[in-house]
């Protein structure tokens, strides 16, 4: 991961900001990555991935947050979309997908729909069987890398339930539209598509058969949530950095910023917030390892924590760089922008907060 690491940092380098201005990532920069198996590094090496651990992938995953978030946000739509394939694939689609997932191909996933947010069960989306075809009907909004993708992992009714479909995003019927000019994460690729009498063979109906839609998508979001945390977490680890250092190079009253208490206590509390969002990602990280039934638990946990701690964190970044700090294009201010939106995706802080009061309560009579 050290390699994938360097290799993530040398492709970023001082473009983040650029990227963010002109709202887009060049996709050769993204296909190159995706080549090298970097944006969904957990695929095991058997599909020509790098089979990191879920810590691992963690890691680089922070280590790509704290540079670009809308580069980490592509990572956490591939990785998402390779880990519904993994999860729900048949061996014969696993390998053909995953493998192209780790050759440069580029994924996103949608769920959400213009009357379905965080109220997935409201999905409208349909999958309907024509012999051996498919045909998909529906619109889905605000899928990060969609602008990129070329396949689209679509989550529908099916049958008496549920299913995700493999959409290649240049089949007949597919509109992908970019969202224009969003709050943050702005070279992310976020796109609506349409999809109109989308015909498929039905062997891409990931594993053959209906599911439950609340089992899809838990298991697709747990591998969300785990990837926004760690995301958020090299949000304060970019914001930590930059506040630090400009405290002890700036001077006012006569002493370094670092010297003023006041100045003194939002680095502490910047440190703390790394730490704890640092933490929590670990510990739900290494369920996901051990394969433990708690995981998704966790991840909602680490995912609530992190983004908190983040959109806290970037905004008392942006209070010690004060005008330093209030330009687009400086770190502190994208990750401003960037960290309001962790806390909306993959269950707002309302919804998290619902799964975890259910938790508060389990076992009280
Ligand atoms: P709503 O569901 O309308 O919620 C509005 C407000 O009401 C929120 O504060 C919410 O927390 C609160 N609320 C809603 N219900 C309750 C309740 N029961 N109790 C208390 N409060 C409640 N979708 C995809 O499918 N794929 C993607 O890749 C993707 N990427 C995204 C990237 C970004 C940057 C953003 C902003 C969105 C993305 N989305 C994606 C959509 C995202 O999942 C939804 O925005 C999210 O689920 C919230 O839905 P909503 O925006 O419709 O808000």
């Amino acid at each position: 991961s050290d390699e994938l690491a360097a290799l993530i940092g040398a492709e970023i380098a001082d473009r983040a900001a650029g990227w963010d201005l002109a709202g887009a990532i060049p996709p050769e920069v993204l296909r190159g990555l995706g080549a090298k198996g970097a944006l969904c590094a957990e695929v095991p090496a058997e599909y020509g991935g790098r089979g990191l651990t879920g810590r691992a992938n963690g890691e680089l995953t922070s280590h790509a947050g704290a540079l670009c978030s809308s580069l980490r946000s592509v990572m956490t739509s591939q990785g998402m979309a390779a880990w519904t394939i993994q999860r729900f694939g048949t061996r014969r689609q696993r390998s053909a997908e995953l493998t192209r997932l780790t050759s440069g191909a580029l994924a996103a996933v949608a769920f959400s729909e213009p009357q379905a947010g965080s109220d997935l069960s409201a999905i409208a989306t349909t999958i309907t069987d024509d012999g051996d075809e498919v045909v998909l009907n529906g619109h889905k909004v605000w899928s990060t890398a969609a602008a990129y993708a070329d396949v689209v992992v679509v989550f529908g009714r099916y049958q008496d339930g549920a299913a995700a479909v493999v959409v290649p995003t240049d089949t007949p019927g597919v509109t992908v539209s970019p969202v224009a000019q969003p709050l943050g994460c702005r070279a992310a690729g976020h796109a609506d598509v349409v999809l109109d009498g989308v015909r498929l063979p039905a062997d891409r109906v990931l594993s053959g058969t209906s599911q439950s839609l609340g089992l899809l998508t838990t298991l697709a979001l747990t591998y969300g949530r785990l990837s926004v945390a760690w995301g958020c977490v090299g949000i304060i680890r970019g914001c930590l950095r930059a506040a630090a250092a400009h405290a002890r190079r700036r001077e006012q009253f006569g002493k370094p910023l670092a010297e003023h208490q006041l100045v003194a206590r939002h680095l502490s509390e910047l440190l703390v917030a790394e730490q704890t969002a640092t933490r929590v990602c670990e510990h739900a990280s290494d369920r996901w390892d051990s394969g433990s039934p708690e995981v998704s638990g966790e991840a909602v946990l680490a995912k609530h924590v992190a983004a908190g701690r983040a959109a806290h964190a970037a905004a008392t970044a942006v209070q010690v760089l004060a005008s330093a700090g209030s330009v687009d294009g400086e770190v502190v201010a994208r990750a401003y922008r960037d960290a309001k939106l962790m806390q909306i995706i993959e269950g707002s802080d309302e919804i998290c907060q619902l799964i975890l009061a259910e938790r508060a309560l389990e076992g009280v009579a």
